[in-house]
């Protein structure tokens, strides 16, 4: 008993506040004990970061209360939207790991829609008003001061029935007329001062009811009606829709009929990460102005931008787990999602040997022709991985940074006169180099004590330093993509003097042509992890082809051997 009792108290901590509410509702047997979300995104871009966090509560809630979750696209703005956008969703929604109970759209409603507005307009609750968008902006007031009333605002219903026909049967061009509710044009929430409830499109058909209809419902007109329509229970959004709740209850007040059932609105916080925008706007201007190669650009916070950089879904869900639900906006260092990456990956990813930076190192004492295959382990922090070979031989490249010749003590990389191991393989000694005219060096040269060998027992003599290296002939050529952060400020949202194209930070991407990876990366398929040995994490692009290997840099990983030893 006892037992159960800690088990459901742990329970009731971890809840969220949402959750909380969910829980109280089925105590109370709402809604028969019926949980039903759903999650609405408009097919007007490519999903980013900030909607993982909606879909990994929408979807999680009906998950843990068994419950259903359905896909709602919510494309009632045929200007903006397109099947691209429908499909791409669907992938990554699914990539994330969650999967809807059925796919909707409120353009399903449309026709309910319409009906409704006719009802509305004979009951004299709506009105055609002919006059511009500017002057209806005009009369709309503000917080502190009351709204204009419109001079169409008390015009026949015949007539606005009549209009409002003829509307949607093409008759009259975009812009010159809309349908307002009439509701108060001096209500202290603005939302309630006669908002437009249809509008004119003919220019543009519907990807998915063509030109059937003239007129479209405003976001505020079918949003709440829709959860209405299909039984939504629980209906999760940001916190910017607090202030349009009213309104989403105000139409369903006269929706309803018999049943007292009604949606409950709950609304939480954004999600906003530093260095990166999340508006679907300035994102497709990204995408458009080519600032970056597609919506699926590596620098991209867009789900598949996170993909194809090599983020897990997994990383994403604890990530979103550990940042939580709650009332008050803010913003997250974009360092704590890279953390999540970083801890997913480094339970996952093979170990392999990729140098990004390349010059010769010549173990002078070591056969001409003679290829070792040495043990390299495969993941540390996980035995069952098990370990693959690597080839070495007596020319090698490592990276250029790990050699000094004139080094500080602290130095404890490879400089002429000191030791240090490589790894899975023998100690060296540094003994020269030999320069090009210009000063640079071209081959750094070595002797290795054949009593070092890495696994054997008298192999365990302390240096410093360990280096990776790959073999130059059993090595394969790759190009390494490098990413940083797309933007050079902490909130680029936040500055308002500047576009924000001003801010996009200049060197996000630096592309590496000369790197050499060990041979075992000739297996490796795009999107496949690994972590290069004290660079950091990597997947292969789905550029690469016949051959050609191209990397993708997910997020660096510190020095963590050497720095260790540097204490
Ligand atoms: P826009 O960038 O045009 O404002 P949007 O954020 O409204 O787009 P939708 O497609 O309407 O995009 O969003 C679908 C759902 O995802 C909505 O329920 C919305 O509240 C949620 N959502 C969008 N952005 C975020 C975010 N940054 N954090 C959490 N939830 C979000
Ligand atoms: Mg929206």
């Amino acid at each position: 008993m006892s037992d159960i009792k800690v088990n459901e108290e742990e329970n009731k901590k971890s809840l969220n506040f949402i959750e909380t509410i969910v829980e109280k509702d089925l105590a109370e047997g709402k809604n028969s004990g019926r949980i039903q979300t759903r999650f609405p995104p408009e097919p007007n871009g490519y999903l980013h970061i900030g909607h993982a966090k909606a879909i990994c509560l929408d979807f999680g809630i009906a998950q843990k209360y068994g419950g259903i979750c359905k896909l709602r696209f919510d494309d009632t703005n045929p200007v903006k939207e397109d099947v691209e956008y429908v499909d791409s969703i669907m992938e990554d929604i699914q990539w994330l790991g969650f999967q809807w109970d059925e796919v909707v759209y409120a353009s399903d409603y449309f026709q309910q829609l319409y009906d409704f507005a006719v009802t509305l307009i004979k009951q004299g609750k709506a009105y055609v008003d002919e006059q511009s968008a500017e002057v209806i902006a005009q009369q709309k007031g503000t917080p502190t001061q009351p709204g204009t009333e419109s001079p169409f605002r008390n015009r026949p219903v015949e007539e606005s029935l009549d209009l409002f026909e003829r509307m949607n049967k093409g008759e009259f061009p975009e812009g010159s007329m809309i349908l307002r509710a009439k509701i108060d044009m001096v209500s202290s929430n603005m939302h309630f001062r006669d908002p437009i409830m249809y509008r004119i499109i003919t220019q543009h058909p519907h990807h998915r009811t063509g030109t059937t209809w003239k007129v479209y419902p405003m976001y505020d007109f079918a949003h709440g009606q829709s959860d209405y329509f299909e039984g939504v229970t629980h209906s999760l959004c940001t916190l910017e829709f607090e202030v349009h709740r009213p309104l989403y209850d105000y139409f369903i007040d006269l929706l309803q009929t018999k049943d007292n059932y009604r949606p409950r609105q709950i609304e939480f916080n954004r999600l906003n990460l530093t260095y990166t925008v999340m508006s679907k706007r300035k994102l497709l201007q990204l995408v458009k102005e080519g600032r970056v190669k597609g919506w699926d650009d590596p620098r991209m916070p867009t789900l598949c931008g996170y993909r194809r950089r090599g983020f897990t879904p997994q990383a994403i869900r604890n990530f979103i787990d550990k940042i939580g639900y709650t009332k008050y906006d803010g913003i997250i260092d974009v360092a704590l999602l890279e953390y999540a990456v970083r801890e997913d990956l480094n339970a996952t990813a093979p170990r392999v040997s990729a140098v990004i930076d390349p010059v010769k190192l010549i173990i002078t004492n070591y056969p001409e022709g003679e290829v070792e295959m040495m043990e390299a382990v495969n993941n540390p922090e996980d035995p069952s991985a098990g370990s693959h070979e690597i080839a070495f031989t007596r020319e090698l490249y490592i990276e250029r940074d790990d050699f000094m010749e004139d080094a500080p003590k602290k130095f404890f990389r490879m400089t002429p006169g000191k030791e240090v191991r490589l790894k899975s393989a023998y100690i060296v000694m540094c003994t020269g180099v030999k320069k090009n005219a210009a000063g640079e060096i071209e081959e750094i040269y070595a002797e290795y004590d054949p009593n070092t060998k890495s696994g054997m027992s008298n192999s365990d003599r302390k240096v410093k330093g360990t280096l990776h290296w790959v073999s130059v002939e059993h090595s394969l050529p790759a190009e390494v993509r490098l990413y940083d952060r797309l933007f050079g400020v902490e909130n680029p949202s936040e500055e308002k003097e500047k576009d924000f194209l001003e801010l996009l930070n200049p060197d996000s991407l630096t592309v590496l042509t000369n790197c050499r990876v060990e041979k075992e990366l000739a297996k490796a398929k795009p999107y496949d992890h690994f972590q290069f040995q004290r660079i950091g994490y990597f997947n292969l692009d789905p550029d690469s082809q016949n051959g050609k290997l191209i990397f993708n840099r997910t997020v660096p990983l510190k020095d963590t051997w050497n720095k260790v030893k540097d204490k």
